[in-house]
């Protein structure tokens, strides 16, 4: 380390929700701890999203005192999935709320700053790990890569990898009496999974975007244009894409049925984790949960002086909460590349207001496939 490294307890790199949920369960862990947020843009920032939150992420929010960050904004129960003229339409169990990302993210760095944490305007350059140094003068005792989809971080510790990636592309329009007070999912016919959505703020504004699955490396078809994927979006939502503006399009680094934490002080969360939903493409969730145990974990380390065995412990307490589920759903994902067995869920759901309660629980947070789902699916199947 050269003479003019300043030091800190934890550095996070980057500061949306992953980031900002890693400061936050740091400082609730362990008040006097010396954290710096480093994001390469300034706050408000918008970030490409649907902007759905799921209660289960405010769930995980309200465990660090953080669970109110947005009830001001209006709780939507009504959800609607179909897949051509295959349709269900019921309320959730549990509202969502859809804020802008300019709002929720900025709301979560101010109250990771109240907690004591610093935040600056640096884009990292580097990362190394002996000594651990995050652009070659900031040392650490952890670091974590909360720095998104196309990670910094965990391209240094695991290389670039060959995970499974979707592209959407979000806007907004005006909303319009059929969309009110709604959450509208309609499938498309291109590689699952292939979605178009449109989410009530509340506020007078849909957010409505259209995402699919990108080819694997090595596979010999194109990516989807900026064009296709708004072209699709009208198809699926007419009056969407032509009434919409702002538009903004970003990767999905989609959870496979591995997940990767090597040992040692530098710890992922987020999508700099790999963690985004493969069939709904939900990532807040698995953001600030991971976030707030990556925080925790860097404090108790730190705390007693082993900061080397972090990555073991983050490793474990991520698969005790999510490894079940994200098996799950990657088994989901899989299945639902066939329209067939699109169809035979939306149809067991219509059907069963269980089987519908465990798709929306395996789309937005810690569901699992419930026996009722499998056997729907298997029923509609057969039927067909
Ligand atoms: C079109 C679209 C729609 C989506 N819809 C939903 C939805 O409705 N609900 C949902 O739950 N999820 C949705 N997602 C997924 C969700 O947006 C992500 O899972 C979520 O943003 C992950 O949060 P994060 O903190 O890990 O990463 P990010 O929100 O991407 O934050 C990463 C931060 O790191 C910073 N950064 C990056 N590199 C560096 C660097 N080198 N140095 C410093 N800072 C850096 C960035 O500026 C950024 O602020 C959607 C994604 C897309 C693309």
């Amino acid at each position: 380390m050269g003479t003019s490294a300043e030091a800190w307890d934890l550095v996070v790199v980057g500061a949306g929700p992953a980031g900002a949920a890693t400061a936050v369960g740091a400082l609730a862990e362990h008040p006097a701890m010396r954290v710096l947020m480093l994001d390469r843009s300034d706050f408000p920032r918008d970030k490409s999203c649907g902007d759905g939150i799921a209660p289960q992420a405010l769930d995980a929010l309200a465990t660090v005192g953080a669970g109110d960050v947005v009830d001001d904004w209006t709780p939507l129960r009504d959800l609607e999935l179909s897949h051509g003229e295959v349709r269900v339409a019921g309320p959730m169990d549990r509202p969502a709320r859809v804020v802008p990302r300019k709002v929720f993210d900025a709301r979560l760095v101010e109250r990771a700053v109240a907690a004591g944490a610093t935040l600056r305007r640096h884009r990292v350059t580097s990362l190394t790990t002996s000594p651990l140094l995050v652009s070659g003068d900031i040392a650490a005792s952890v670091v974590v890569g909360a720095d998104g989809a196309h990670s910094l971080v965990r391209q240094t510790l695991l290389g670039r990898g060959r995970d499974s990636r979707a592209l959407a592309i979000r806007g907004y329009a005006p909303t319009t009496p059929e969309l009110r007070g709604r959450q509208v999912i309609r499938y498309g016919d291109r590689r699952q999974p292939s979605y178009a959505w449109a989410f009530d703020r509340g506020d007078g504004l849909l957010n409505v975007g259209y995402g699919e699955l990108l080819p694997r490396e090595g596979e010999r078809r194109e990516p989807p244009s900026r064009a296709v994927l708004l072209e699709q979006l009208e198809v699926l939502i007419p009056g969407a894409a032509s009434s919409g503006s702002g538009w903004r399009g970003h990767h999905l680094p989609l959870s496979s049925w591995l997940w990767r934490q090597p040992d040692g002080p530098v710890l992922l969360a987020g999508d700099a984790a790999g963690l985004v939903n493969p069939m709904t493409g939900e990532g807040i969730y698995y953001a600030v949960a991971t976030g707030i145990l990556a925080g925790r974990t860097a404090a108790r380390t730190v705390l007693s002086g082993r900061s080397d065995d972090a990555g073991a412990a983050h490793r474990r307490d991520v698969r005790r909460l999510l490894a079940q589920h994200l098996r799950h759903t990657w088994l989901a994902a899989r299945l639902a590349r066939s329209p067939l067995v699109v169809d035979a869920g939306i149809r067991a759901a219509a059907r069963d207001r269980r089987v519908f309660d465990t798709l929306v629980a395996l789309g937005l947070g810690d569901g699992l496939i419930h026996p009722r789902l499998a056997g729907g699916l298997l029923g509609g199947l057969v039927r067909r």
